[in-house]
């Protein structure tokens, strides 16, 4: 029996040590990896907030600390999560899991509900936080927020004023951040901010690490932010927790993937090119991530221009639904061609003529484009916008019963086209003037930021009232069948790295893309290829 052991009853890592702690996958518990967890492990601030990434061993750290408080410091806790299908999804593989492969769990384990667990005299409520009434019946001395941007922020309100009749009052609030200065990110702003610096051998200068300036994008290496010097894993472990505000009241912890040895400089790159910015930053950094009112305006449009003669190969059809249909034509060069109808025939005469991917916008009139789909198996495919989806791709094919058909996040994959204009990486074949139409109705898109129901902010693009933006959505069907039918993975990447691109393209001038000087631009382009739009 370790129970009457007194270390364990003053560390919580003597305990892990003593026992010989296992994870839920029964491998012992190790802080060589781990170490940046050591002092977070052994912190017992009452008020604590962690923004940070996923997969960095934290679910652990909050499974063990919190039977440790209620075992041997006689608190009783409450641990919520956003919902019951959450909380269901961390008791069963990560607690139970736990206390299955450790004895000494077992030996502490006083009375085993999913949601309610006795660990010798005290409790732990695992709540999923998603109603008043379960919310306001029980008190505790801890309470844990897991997940907290994610969670219903009245109802973390009133578990909050449960602490009311504690002597301790103590609070520890952990999440993925979602969007500045809101949930923890706000919490964060006012806690002792703690993050991690590691010295680089070579100049000895302490850094923190940041995708910005600690990875060498081509060599997919981490560096030294001062020098340059390649980061070795052992660097990035010997480092330590610094407060950069010092003297809050709050304690607080920034951890992102970069200071996990087990993650390296490629696999953060790989997953910055193929998971959309929001999920990049919240969830391999640990940072947040807003994109607040942004427009598409005539400037950077101007600066995806790239006109001249490309290979008329490959091609992908982008339409937009209505009475009125919208519809973009490109390649892998880019967009070399846009026009609209009123005619599915025109829209299928296209798709036969260019031999054609398409993807077609199932709404508001499905029939003709259902029709089509099933005529052209594996060449022309519906689509719907879904909102809010917790994927973690932008784009994902649906499985084999609903063949034909792509389903893509609304807000995600626009913020990846608006992430690929502005940025300059998507190109129009065409000349300024014939980007005219595509300049006006990007124009009137607008991405702004909503709060929903449970008071969580959420980017959402919207339209000008009575302007029309059928362009940009035909573009964005355009985009999402090239990505389908360039990549195996079904998953949107930031595509065409641009030396790929330069060697693809063939343009008269090779000057063509420096500046954007609109007059020369034009002049240049007006000497090839003029009858694009006559199909
Ligand atoms: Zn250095």
């Amino acid at each position: 029996m370790k129970e009457g052991t007194p270390l364990a009853y003053h560390s919580v890592l003597a305990w892990i040590y003593e026992n010989q702690f296992k994870n839920e996958n029964d491998k012992l518990i190790e802080f060589t990896d781990h170490r940046f967890l050591l002092q977070p492990y052994h912190d017992d601030h009452p008020d604590q907030v962690i923004m940070k990434s996923a997969q960095i061993g934290w679910s652990m750290l909050a499974v063990l600390k919190s039977i440790h408080l209620a075992a041997y410091k006689g608190l009783n806790i409450i641990y919520s999560l956003p919902t019951q299908n959450a909380m269901k999804d961390f008791v069963e593989p990560k607690v139970d899991a736990m206390i299955r492969n450790n004895q000494a769990l077992r030996e502490i384990l006083k009375s085993d509900r999913q949601n309610l667990k006795r660990y010798n005299d005290r409790y732990i409520y695992y709540r999923g936080a998603f109603g008043e009434r379960e919310a306001i019946t029980i008190s505790a001395d801890l309470l844990i927020q897991d997940e907290l941007d994610r969670s219903d922020q009245k109802i973390l309100g009133i578990y909050r004023s449960r602490l009311q009749a504690s002597e301790y009052g103590w609070m520890w609030r952990f999440s993925n951040p979602s969007v500045s200065n809101f949930g923890v990110h706000e919490l964060w702003l006012n806690s002792d901010m703690h993050r991690w610096i590691i010295q680089c051998t070579g100049c000895k200068k302490w850094q923190t690490l940041t995708w910005e300036d600690s990875i060498d994008k081509k060599k997919e290496i981490y560096i030294c932010s001062s020098c340059g010097k390649e980061l070795t894993n052992e660097e990035r472990i010997r480092g330590k927790w610094r407060a950069f505000n010092p003297g809050a009241k709050r304690r607080g912890y920034h951890v992102s993937q970069l200071m996990a040895p087990w993650v390296s400089a490629s696999k953060i790159c790989e997953q910055f090119r193929e998971e959309s910015p929001e999920f990049f930053y919240n969830f391999v950094l640990g940072e947040p991530y807003t994109v607040a009112d942004l427009t598409i305006d005539r400037s950077a449009l101007i600066k995806c221009l790239a006109p001249g003669k490309v290979p008329m190969d490959d091609m992908c059809l982008g339409v937009d639904n209505g009475v009125t249909k919208h519809w973009v034509l490109g390649n892998k060069h880019g967009v070399i061609r846009y026009g609209k109808t009123d005619s599915w025939d025109e829209i299928e005469r296209i798709i036969k003529h260019y031999n054609c991917y398409t993807l077609i916008d199932a709404n508001p009139y499905p029939n003709v484009p259902k029709e089509l789909a099933e005529k052209y198996p594996h060449k022309v495919f519906i689509h719907y916008y879904i909102q809010d989806r917790k994927g973690l791709s932008t784009v994902r094919k649906m499985t084999k019963q609903d063949r034909g058909v792509i389903h893509s996040d609304r807000t995600k994959i626009l913020d990846f086209l608006a992430g690929e204009i502005t940025s300059g990486k998507l190109k129009f074949v065409m000349t300024d003037r014939e980007l005219e139409e595509m300049i006006y109705h990007c124009s009137n898109v607008y991405r702004t930021l909503e709060t929903n129901s449970q008071q969580i902010q959420k980017g959402v693009w919207l339209t000008k009232e009575n302007k029309p933006d059928h362009y940009y959505h035909a573009l964005c069907y355009w985009r999402i069948i090239l990505e389908e039918t360039l990549t195996p993975s079904g998953v949107v990447v930031r595509p065409n790295e641009p030396q790929k691109r330069s060697n693809a393209i063939v343009v008269e001038d090779d000057k063509i893309s420096a500046g954007f000087d609109l007059r020369e631009i034009a002049r240049k382009a007006g000497k090839v290829q003029k009858d694009w739009r006559s199909i």
